[in-house]
């Protein structure tokens, strides 16, 4: 495993252990603070099938890959392994654990890109909200509406996780921070770019 796959795979182990030790209503509460996230990656699903369903090939959509998926190293928040796995089953869980634990060379591309596209059930923001550019070209021309739909959709997801106010993303690693659980993934916590946004704010205090 290379250093990626091991924080992947650490951070991994740590949110199934956390979740496993909630009690059934614990983790529906849990879900419960997540519902306007759902909400809002149903409405950017919406978007794309509307604006670039046409666009993007087969293999981008259809089969759940996003053109991001050729590049290795894709971010990924603790936030978005929290929210994954509160929504996948264990077996889908084992399935992410056995494509970060090999130990063969993945080449080229995504960790996580499987035989019939992405393992995960809700994959990363990062990836969610990734349009490469001779598609936004193509699309943006076309539908002048679209761009500005796509600033607002980005203006959006700041509001899950760009610390300048409380948000899901910063919620999430602190209920496992609390738990004593420490993740390098834990980028709202951890990145000195964020915690400056954090500084700034007045949103630092706390664990
Ligand atoms: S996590 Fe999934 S969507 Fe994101 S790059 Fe990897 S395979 Fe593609």
């Amino acid at each position: 495993m290379n250093d990626y796959q091991k924080e992947q795979a650490e951070s991994l182990a740590i949110v199934r252990k956390y979740l496993a030790s909630l009690s059934g209503e614990q983790k529906e509460t849990l879900i419960g603070t997540m519902s306007g996230y759902f909400s809002f990656r149903k409405v950017v699903d919406s978007f794309q099938l509307q604006y670039f369903g046409n666009v993007c090939n087969l293999k981008c959509y259809q089969s759940r890959l996003s053109a991001c998926c050729g590049r290795d190293g894709i971010i990924t928040f603790f936030a978005d392994m929290v929210i994954n796995a509160l929504v996948s089953s264990e077996q889908d869980l084992d399935k992410l654990d056995a494509a970060v634990s090999n130990n063969h060379d993945t080449g080229m591309k995504c960790v996580y890109l499987g035989k019939k596209g992405c393992l995960w059930k809700i994959k990363p923001i990062v990836c969610e909200m990734f349009l490469c550019d001779s598609a936004m070209k193509e699309v943006f021309e076309k539908f002048p509406e679209a761009a500005l739909k796509w600033d607002h959709l980005k203006q959006q997801e700041k509001l899950f996780k760009w610390p300048d106010q409380p948000v899901l993303f910063d919620y999430l690693e602190e209920i496992f921070l609390i738990a004593g659980y420490r993740s390098p993934l834990m980028y709202l916590h951890n990145s000195p770019g964020l915690l400056r946004i954090k500084q700034h704010a007045g949103m630092l205090g706390g664990c």
